[in-house]
């Protein structure tokens, strides 16, 4: 019988004589391993790097609140707003997130949520509350926005660049909320790749993978029905998580419980991250099409969030390169089953923590 979902890996073996050992000749390993429903590969190397450390985040706060557009007493005055015909009043609010226009959009429909009133959180202190009122408000911007999108096809689009090293511009938490009639590359493979599995089993295979990996040794936990593991071709070079929500296929269809699990659990993942010394990460949920375009469910809505830093702060050395952006080979210095046994802890401790 073929195994549902395949865990592909080969080993790669360079023999060198290492100076640091008086020239003896030794044997690295490195892997490649393959994305079961794609087929994309990604690198695990060993790579000499001294850990991770935050920069002075207080001092990055203080020195971009003044001029913060997102902030309170700015926001009114200096972000566009939507035409009444789009969203009545030209904002739309949820709890202490606004949506508004981007003022350089990506497509017809391009909107910016900014997530709460406070201008900064350290990503070990994200709280919940701004995570659910920010998806709350993209969510409802969205069934409104998609809409719009002339085609066959709109999907809704939710990133979160959070702090410099992600490509984030603005510290204030915000997200970007876009209507598309084009998903992105990565996306309109991905869904292709799930409709083509979805032919040949007669699953989707978001729920395959969940039960091919639950309680296995890249399973981080699960809360409200939204699963989260660390994805066995990794995407970061300090790993990555991936969240997959049951039964859902897009931002769309998500109830407010489905938000608040989430955001728990989205927050939980963040504090294990930031015990690492991470102090940046993009956030992106990956719909399937809203609408009838997507009968039947070929596709589990997932958000994949990758830390990024600085390689050298110093020297400002990225975490992405040539084998990223030209190569798209992912590249990863850890195993994704030490992150997920490390994610596992912190999720443990902010459960008990919590007291349930
Ligand atoms: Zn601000």
């Amino acid at each position: 019988m073929d195994e549902p979902v395949a865990f592909r890996v080969e080993k790669k073996r360079a023999r060198l004589h290492d100076p640091r050992r008086g020239f003896a000749a030794v044997e690295v390993e490195s892997e490649v391993r393959y994305d079961p429903l794609t087929g994309n590969s990604a690198r695990i190397c060993h790579f000499a790097h001294s850990g991770t450390r935050p920069p002075d985040l207080a001092a990055i706060a203080a020195a971009t609140r003044e001029g913060c557009p997102f902030c309170p007493e700015r926001i009114e005055a200096v972000t566009p707003r939507f035409p009444d015909d789009l969203v009545a009043g030209g904002r739309l609010r949820r709890g202490g997130a606004v949506v508004f226009p981007n003022l350089f959009p990506y497509d017809d429909v391009s909107g910016i949520a900014a997530m709460c009133p406070e201008h900064f959180f350290a990503m070990d202190a994200v709280p919940a509350q701004a995570v659910r009122d920010g998806l709350t408000a993209a969510r409802d911007f969205l069934r409104v926005a998609t809409g719009r999108v002339a085609g066959d096809a709109a999907y809704g689009i939710v990133t979160w660049n959070y702090m410099p090293a992600s490509g984030g511009s603005q510290v204030h938490p915000h997200m970007q909320v876009v209507a598309t009639s084009n998903p992105g590359n990565a996306l309109r493979r991905e869904l292709a790749a799930a409709a083509a599995w979805r032919g040949r089993r007669g699953r989707v295979y978001g729920d395959e993978l969940v039960a091919a990996e639950r309680g296995g040794p890249r399973w981080i936990g699960e809360a409200g029905g939204v699963a989260w593991l660390a994805p066995f071709a990794p995407s970061g070079l300090l790993g990555d998580a991936q969240a997959l929500f049951a039964e859902r296929a897009a931002v769309t269809d998500l109830t407010d419980a489905d938000i608040a699990a989430f955001a728990e659990g989205l927050v939980r993942v963040l504090r294990g991250f930031a015990a690492q010394g991470l102090w940046s990460f993009n956030l992106c949920l990956m719909p399937d099409a809203c609408g009838g375009a997507r009968e039947p469910r070929r596709h589990a809505l997932t958000a994949r969030l990758l830390p990024r830093f600085y390689l050298n702060p110093q020297l400002h050395v990225s975490d992405v390169a040539y084998m990223h952006l030209l190569l798209e080979e992912r590249f990863s210095m850890t195993y994704p089953e030490e992150v997920a046994a490390r994610l596992r802890a912190a999720w443990t401790e902010a459960r008990a923590g919590a007291g349930g």
